[in-house]
């Protein structure tokens, strides 16, 4: 019988693999960079080269999960614009050298989410929906424990939710004033650049020349006034975009996590205030809790989709 399971989550910067037991536990984990030259030519070759020196022989390998920042269907990645990836089939490319057939390959914001179902925030919940602040908006959906990708693999794609109807700023899709553009850190910055513009309130960022999110929940958490107006906003845009998550989708629980949910209870705090007031009634109770894994959701939604 064999007894180990690769979850590995390939981002643009370093290449996080995880080794897990059959039952999913996390034995050991380690990160090598990401190759990007000759667009990302390497990437695939060069996590087949450390398996295969690691101690743990192939054929004691259950399988191999991966998460992959770009759009899949089936095993094959669309586009990693980050990884200067264009149409990658990953099972096709690593079968033979892993001699391994049972690979499976997701949407790194999808795995996320099923990591935190596996072993973080939405553990032992069958339908949760995690939502990723981030540089953007990544967002996953976990039904009966399984993720749900849609005909396209866009399905969880809610950073690009048309939030902004009128003066709504570009984003990287193409469209604009998506969710990502008032959501993530960069939305934060923008959200706190425009009240800086249209208002004279004051701020002890008014002198800041290169201020980010971080430094704007700061100073909104020492009650600067324009600081808070920007955070009040920008957690009413979360919040809108989980009463449509909740009327769409109706799950049990919503993770939010990401670089942002840093900020704690009290971002969750305001994000559950503003949902409580314009959540749909029969689903306002649905929880709304931080994420527990960080870093490591992705390698263990990545090893959760691997078949034992
Ligand atoms: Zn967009």
């Amino acid at each position: 019988m064999r007894n180990h399971i690769y979850g590995i989550d390939i981002g643009g910067t370093t290449i996080k693999i995880g080794l897990f037991s059959r039952s999913g536990l996390l034995i050991e984990k380690w990160e090598i960079d990401s190759d990007k030259s000759n667009n990302g030519k390497n990437i695939l070759n060069d996590i087949a080269s450390f398996i295969k020196n690691n101690v743990i022989p192939l054929d004691d390998i259950i399988g191999y999960g991966f998460g992959v920042p770009g759009p899949v269907v089936g095993n094959t990645v669309l586009n990693c614009v980050n990884l200067g990836w264009k149409e990658v089939n990953i099972k096709e490319n690593l079968k033979d050298l892993l001699e391994n057939e049972n690979i499976y390959v997701a949407n790194d914001a999808n795995v996320a989410a099923l990591g935190e179902t596996m072993n973080g925030a939405s553990k032992g919940f069958k339908d949760s929906v995690m939502i990723t602040l981030g540089t953007g908006v990544g967002s996953g959906v976990i039904i009966d424990g399984k993720i749900i990708t849609g005909t396209n693999g866009a399905a969880g794609e809610m950073g690009h939710i048309k939030l902004i109807h009128e003066h709504g700023l570009a984003c990287g899709c193409g469209n604009t004033g998506c969710l990502e553009t008032v959501a993530s850190a960069t939305g934060l910055k923008n959200i706190f650049t425009e009240l800086l513009a249209k208002t004279n309130t004051s701020s002890v960022l008014r002198s800041v020349e290169d201020f980010n999110a971080k430094l704007i929940f700061d100073a909104a958490n020492n009650n600067d006034e324009l600081a808070l107006e920007a955070v009040d906003k920008f957690t009413y845009y979360i919040a809108t975009a989980i009463q449509i998550i909740t009327v769409s989708i109706n799950p049990e629980i919503i993770v939010i996590g990401g670089g942002v949910s840093k900020a704690g209870l009290p971002l969750l705090d305001r994000i559950i205030n503003h949902f409580k007031n314009i959540g749909f009634s029969s689903v306002k109770d649905t929880k709304i809790v931080l994420a527990k894994l960080g870093n490591d959701a992705g390698i263990f939604g990545a090893a959760g989709m691997v078949k034992v």
